[in-house]
């Protein structure tokens, strides 16, 4: 493809992209497809023959577009919706351009640096403390996912609670403990398995029934009884934000409560880390300044297009204490200096790409006011479905809303609840995903895209009731 081929077809699949979002509104939200469709529908060998980039195109309406459940679309509520936004896919494709490895400074000095002031700037948005900023002894970082920020965390709390010794000796024979609630997302125990402790080393500790938040004398006491039987803390996961209901563990008692031990605070904000750019949605993050670490996912709820997971640490030496190893290959003056940051020290893989241009691109097209009022404009239209659910008797509500995510039921059980999503779910009006809270199914409305109206959910609301009376 020629550089002025490269012009004409980037055109097209810029239009490409337009159209299919101006499809969407259309188009059933979950796939409409059996295992096995869409193979089908491919040669089984790539061609011999070189063939026009439009049949690619042609390939995406007729192959993909019917297998997909269409994340983008406005009435999409299940899991999280992991929203992109065109400010992001640009700043994604310019990225594709350039094209540059980042995996240490000397291979592209920008994007670790744009990638640095990006994080300073994002961080004080979020009105995080000055200590994870990167003239501080901390930093952040951009990885791909929350799931590998939790890993990375991990092991940087090993490195410390080993005094180094982990990295060369592996974890031994100590019987290393991790904590986290009921609620916590599954990578925690990913991380304990991948670290190499086993999902045995992660203690679940209780939460409080109302709030599904930590219950935060409970974990006390259970660190305690560990350390007692000569076991070794070292690390608490806290879901600012549970993925199950949007449960907000409470950080600034858990810090007070592990004080005299010296365990490391992994903050998860996964999807509900982002709503801090609104002062008045900030409370729930009260004591972050105890926390040595903390991840949020703009490519959740603040239209930075998957993958986009900022990570910060208050110290950086564990993390890349943790993690640094030098082949000679990679050996430069740069980096011998001391003066700068390789960032291949801050996550398991070497190479990266240059992700900050898309968070970059969303926080100066839309600027802090247009983000915080994307996420208003989420809260309100959760508030809103709260009100549905409370006009209805129904349904009723299983938690409290917690910022832009709703957790209800129908009254008449769980079969019922769970048939009337899937009704729902099957029509291709709307798309939810369920949960269980304290052994009862529940459904689960988290609202995400900045193509969401009220008349959307209004929509997914009218189809819920009908599908509510068919149960009845
Ligand atoms: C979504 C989510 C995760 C996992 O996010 P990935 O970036 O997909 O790994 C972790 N924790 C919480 C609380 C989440 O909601």
């Amino acid at each position: 493809m020629s550089p002025e081929e490269f012009r004409r077809h980037g055109h097209a699949a810029i239009d490409w992209i337009a159209d299919y979002w101006a499809s969407l509104d259309d188009l059933p939200v979950r796939a409409q497809v059996a295992p096995g469709d869409v193979r089908r529908r491919l040669p089984a060998s790539a061609p011999e023959q070189a063939e026009p980039f439009d049949a690619l195109l042609a390939d995406l309406d007729r192959v993909v577009v019917p297998g997909l459940t269409h994340w983008q679309h406005p009435r999409f509520f299940a899991y999280f919706p992991a929203n992109s936004s065109p400010a992001a896919i640009l700043g994604d494709l310019l990225s594709s351009g350039i094209g540059a490895q980042g995996m240490i400074w000397a291979t592209s000095p920008a994007v670790t640096e744009v990638e640095q002031v990006v994080l300073d700037w994002f961080a004080e948005a979020l009105g995080l403390p000055d200590g994870f900023r990167s003239d501080s002894a901390g930093g952040g970082v951009i990885q791909d996912t929350a799931s590998t920020a939790t890993f990375t965390a991990l092991l940087s709390a090993l490195h410390r609670a080993s005094g180094g010794v982990a990295r060369v000796d592996g974890v031994g024979s100590e019987q290393w403990r991790v904590y986290g609630s009921t609620q916590a997302h599954s990578s925690l125990v990913k991380a304990a398995m991948m670290a190499g402790l086993g999902a045995r080393a992660v203690r679940t500790v209780a939460v409080d029934p109302t709030t599904q938040a930590i219950d935060v004398a409970a974990l006390r006491g259970a660190v305690v009884e560990d350390v007692e039987s000569g076991l070794r803390p070292v690390m608490v996961h806290l879901a600012a934000g549970s993925t199950s209901t949007g449960a907000m563990d409470d950080v600034a008692a858990v810090a007070e409560a592990v004080r005299e031990w010296d365990v490391w605070l992994h903050v998860d904000a996964a999807w509900a880390g982002v709503a801090a750019v609104c002062p008045e949605h900030r409370d729930f993050l009260a004591g972050v300044e105890s926390a040595d670490s903390f991840v949020t996912n703009p490519h959740k709820w603040l239209l930075t297009t998957f993958d986009c997971s900022t990570f910060w640490v208050r110290d950086r030496a564990a993390l890349t204490g943790a993690l640094s190893i030098l082949p000679e290959y990679l050996r430069n003056a740069a980096t011998e200096s001391g003066e700068v940051v390789d960032y291949r020290d801050w996550h398991p893989q070497l190479g990266r790409r240059f992700r900050a241009i898309k968070l970059w691109a969303v926080l100066r097209t839309y600027g802090l006011e247009g983000l915080r009022a994307h996420i208003r404009s989420g809260i309100a239209l959760a508030e809103h479905v709260a009100a549905l659910v409370a006009s209805d008797d129904r349904f009723e509500m299983v938690t409290e809303p917690s910022l832009s995510l709703v957790v209800f039921r129908l009254r008449a059980g769980d079969e019922q609840t769970l048939a009337a999503m899937e009704a729902v779910n099957a029509s291709g009006e709307a798309y939810l995903s369920h949960t269980t809270v304290e052994g009862r199914a529940a459904i689960r409305l988290a609202v995400g895209s900045w193509r969401t109206t009220e008349a959307d959910v209004d929509r997914t609301w009218r189809a819920l009731q009908e599908a509510a009376a068919a149960e009845a």
